[in-house]
């Protein structure tokens, strides 16, 4: 296979460290005259030179002279010109937007996503695009058209996915931060395996317009950084209403920042029954435990609850997921947008172009997706998966009139080998904790805190709607004192 080190590149992964510098620093040391944009591109194309022959984490990259150039006129935005990376399944109009696919291998957008948009006007601007497993079907970044993406901490195992490419590259010092994008964990998963941070905002709060449609009612758009002050402050840009996407909540954008506190005083954790099975085996259990522990010391009060449904979340998914990719990616007919394949009548054509341009695991997708939502069994499948997802959102609703936030590992595994998850099965059962918030609606955020097996283990936690403020204080407060 081509999976194997080229002997040139054996560099070792970053130390295990939490702390580098963020780029909330970088920007106030910007704003200070203490460093110039060049220094941080320097770094970062550095570690692109030294690590991307191996992490493949880009598909697309601006050159280095471009973004200094770029980064002129921008000395009093936000953002002072700082680059910022782009999962590929986000539109832009300077690269193609591939959705790490071969089917739209030369697709460009003649519009910007509203989240990209909003970044560009805050005075970032786009690094280039990441790897993802095709149109964001996956957790491991291997079903990417355009070759897998590997770990930064061991090379020989997944980023995670689908935005394995923005954790990778956030993780290996190859980019400032990055947006990814967060169906069923696409955001905290690639980040709890990669040992960055990877928030999930509340559906709605930021605009999907532009994010390429895998499951519309599902998909959010969120930031992957170094650090918690650094996803408030995306965050902080990016929502907001949307005129463009009917489903972007009313709700105005906030200064996320502001309000973060470094304890969780006051505040009542539900660790689930459901999210600590012994199946996670010692090492990890004990952390999750020292995790509460550490809570209790910040003045948190830490309940343990239940949420029953969570073996349901799952089935529920992957059935209604499916079934919305199934007629969301009936578009690419060969027609507009997409590779066109030869052929001698018309039907020919779009079922060649669809043959040839999309991977067995979108296949398979859009095969079970067809069928979840067929005359004679929708209300079986379909049908029933949207009941029980609604039964979810209740249980989650009640849990928390008990406590304020939900606490518990991101993955059920820190990162696992490349190839090694080879039946569909096993690979799904990598979302476990990452599918019940996302089916509703609610947002949780991924933290590294700590290592299993030497490799970064993620803790999440999850709010109600719109308690993005109380999430990412939280998570701060742990970050901070997980790093003490
Ligand atoms: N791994 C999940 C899936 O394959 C989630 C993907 C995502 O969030 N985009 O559907």
């Amino acid at each position: 296979m081509g999976y194997s080190l080229p002997v040139w590149v054996q560099i070792p992964p970053p130390a295990h460290t939490l702390v580098w510098r963020d780029l909330y620093e970088c920007r106030a040391a910007l704003a200070r005259g203490e460093i110039t944009l060049i220094h941080v591109v320097d770094e970062l194309y550095q570690n692109i030179e030294k690590k991307e022959p191996v992490v493949h984490a880009f598909l697309a990259l601006a050159e280095r002279e471009k973004l200094i150039l770029g980064a002129k006129g921008k000395e009093s935005t936000v953002f002072l010109g700082l680059p910022i990376a782009i999962k590929d399944n986000i539109c832009t109009t300077e690269f193609p937007t591939t959705c790490g696919s071969r089917l739209l291998a030369h697709y460009r957008s003649p519009f910007a996503a509203t989240a990209v948009v909003r970044l560009l006007a805050a005075g970032a601007q786009v690094q280039g695009k990441t790897n993802l497993d095709e149109f964001a079907m996956g957790s491991s970044t291997e079903h990417s058209a355009f070759g897998p993406t590997r770990n930064p901490w061991d090379w020989e195992r997944v980023p995670g996915g689908s935005s394995g490419g923005s954790a990778a590259a956030v993780a290996a010092g190859e980019a400032l931060a990055a947006l990814g994008s967060d169906t069923g964990g696409s955001v905290r998963q690639p980040a709890a395996l990669c040992g960055v941070v990877g928030l999930r905002p509340t559906y709605g709060l930021v605009s999907r317009y532009g994010l390429v449609a895998f499951a519309s009612s599902l998909d959010t758009i969120g930031p992957i950084t170094r650090s918690v002050r650094d996803a408030a402050l995306i965050l902080s840009v990016i929502a907001g209403p949307d005129p463009r996407d009917s489903t972007s909540l009313s709700s105005p954008a906030q200064n996320y920042l502001e309000g973060l506190r470094p304890n969780l005083s006051g505040l009542r954790l539900g660790l689930p029954r459901e999210y600590v099975p012994v199946e996670l085996g010692p090492v990890a259990l004990a952390l999750i435990r020292g995790w509460c522990d550490r809570a209790a010391e910040l003045g948190a009060e830490v309940l343990e609850i239940s949420l029953p449904l969570t073996e349901y979340a799952l089935p529920a998914y992957y059935l209604i997921a499916s079934a919305e990719a199934a007629a969301n990616l009936a578009r690419y007919d060969g027609v507009r947008y997409t590779l066109r394949a030869p052929a001698q009548t018309a039907m020919e054509m779009i079922a060649q172009s669809r043959t040839l341009g999309f991977g067995p695991e979108v296949k398979r997708r859009i095969a079970l997706g067809t069928f979840a939502l067929s005359a004679g069994y929708y209300d079986q499948y379909y049908g029933k998966a949207q009941r029980v997802r609604t039964l979810i959102a209740r249980e989650f609703q009640a849990a928390f009139e008990k406590v304020d936030l939900i606490i518990g590992p991101t993955s059920p595994t820190p990162a696992f080998r490349i190839g090694e998850k080879v039946d569909p099965l096993s690979m799904y059962l990598s979302d476990l904790f990452t599918i019940p918030a996302a089916l509703a609606g609610l947002p949780a955020i991924s933290i590294p805190a700590g290592t299993v097996e030497n490799l970064p283990f993620g803790l999440q936690l999850i709010g109600p709607r719109l308690s993005e403020k109380t999430l990412l204080s939280a998570a701060w407060a742990f970050e901070e004192a997980l790093r003490a």
